[in-house]
């Protein structure tokens, strides 16, 4: 497969923007190469600078549920576009899409729309803090919330890809905010409370672990987490940024039954452009400015163009509920070429192969995973145009476009890795 272009891209991209690329996972650092510059998605494909075809699986890291321009969203983008870019004023279509979230997500009674799931957890913690009047904030390993301050500890995604333990450029005092645990552990979060319940405004958590790969959450964890923040009055934080409309249309606390006080979103809610969004109780979210003391900004928030597009992906989602049922029954196609050597993690449409025979519930055994192994894998699918993610700690998504014959292909070309490859 010739690169050609895409090579000569990246020289001119590393002179201007620091490793070429604007978000870091971009960069095939876990895996080498040159990563494909794209010009061109449709359906389930997309379309590099050298004219190589690829299925793609990354579906622009989530949000692409439907697909590359599924054409309800481009239609809805038009029209948009003839009433203006952006006016920095309510709009009725802010409303809608507000409403539509809430209809979907009952726990989200008011919501505030803002530019991106960074934006959405960073606002969501501070509304907590101001809200509870206390400091100490809980995550857990590997989960990633953005590129937030205070939770860039023990963070996946790029972060855990990089093999970075925190990041320079956040001070201690900051990362000191922050307790990290072990995903899915009940036992660390009760001593957690135990030791400082009093102290701590939130436990924010992904529930459907995505960004140390794919990684459910235990039977009993979310429940644990819900019991637990009501106990010593701290407030349960969703990131469904991932999960939300993509485990299912009222995201992971649907599916598993649980009603967090908060809830940030982002990736699906702007049907591939920016947006991000938080909301939840209405005495909670009632002390947001203006109505509220705790200050919440932005210029772009509510853009017409990224509602527009939210508003058409979510109004679709709802009108088609069966797409999740395809999306179960195309995943699990996908997900049944496997082997004995790795474990295969999904839920719904959000899936990981994991080069590790044993199992993956945490951070800890997802770091046990043979990453060259992983790197061989993930080329020799790319070579035979097949875009999964460039890394072991990221998840994979299946969208509405995605094929038999694309699940189908993709299967055989994996089959055949595994079959070649008699270590695993
Ligand atoms: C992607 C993601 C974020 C960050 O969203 P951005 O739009 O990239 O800022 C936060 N939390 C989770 C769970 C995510 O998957």
């Amino acid at each position: 497969m010739n690169r050609n272009r895409s090579e000569a891209l990246l020289s001119r991209a590393l002179k201007v923007i620091p490793g070429g690329v604007n978000s870091p996972v971009r960069a095939f650092r876990a895996v080498g190469g040159t990563p494909p510059f794209l010009v061109r998605g449709e359906g389930s494909r997309i379309y590099d600078a050298d004219g190589n075809e690829y299925i793609d699986y990354v579906c622009s890291w989530g949000p692409l549920l439907l697909g590359h321009r599924h054409p309800v969203i481009i239609e809805a983008l038009r029209e948009a576009l003839e009433r203006g870019t952006s006016f920095g004023a309510p709009t009725e279509w802010e409303v809608e899409l507000a409403e539509e979230i809430r209809d979907a997500f009952p726990s989200m009674e008011m919501v505030r729309l803002v530019n991106s799931g960074t934006e959405a957890t960073m606002s969501a913690l501070r509304l907590a803090r101001g809200y509870t009047r206390r400091t100490l904030v809980v995550k857990f390993e590997g989960c990633y919330h953005g590129h937030v301050d205070s939770l860039l500890v023990k963070a996946g995604s790029g972060v855990a890809t990089l093999g970075l333990p925190d990041t320079a450029g956040v001070p201690e005092e900051f990362a000191s905010t922050t307790m990290a645990l072990p995903y899915n552990s009940i036992e660390a979060l009760e001593q957690a409370f135990a030791a400082r319940g009093n102290q701590i405004a939130a436990v924010i958590l992904e529930p459907v672990a995505g960004n140390m790969g794919c990684v459910p959450p235990r039977a009993g964890f979310l429940e644990a987490a819900r019991a637990l923040t009501v106990k010593y009055g701290a407030l349960l934080i969703f990131d469904e940024v991932m999960t939300g409309f993509r485990v299912a249309r009222g995201g992971a606390q649907q599916l598993y039954g649980i009603r967090p006080d908060l809830t940030t979103l982002g990736k699906i809610i702007g049907g591939g452009l920016p947006a991000g969004a938080y909301g939840g109780r209405a005495d909670i979210m009632s002390m947001v400015a203006p109505s509220g003391p705790v200050y919440q900004a932005g210029t772009l928030s509510g853009n017409p163009l990224a509602v527009a597009a939210g508003l058409a992906m979510l109004r679709y989602i709802r009108n088609h509920p069966e797409l999740y049922t395809q999306l179960e029954q195309r995943s699990a196609a996908l997900c049944a070429a496997t082997s004995q050597g790795v474990t295969v993690n999904r839920v719904g449409s959000m899936f990981t192969v994991f080069f590790t025979p044993h199992g993956v519930t945490d951070y800890e055994m997802a770091k046990r995973s043979d990453t060259a192994a992983f790197r061989e894998f993930f080329h020799w699918m790319l070579d035979r145009g097949i875009y999964f993610p460039p890394s072991q700690f990221e998840a994979g998504f299946v969208s509405t476009a995605h094929t038999e014959a694309d699940i189908k292909r993709t299967a055989e070309m994996a089959a055949e890795f595994f079959e070649q490859k008699t270590r695993f």
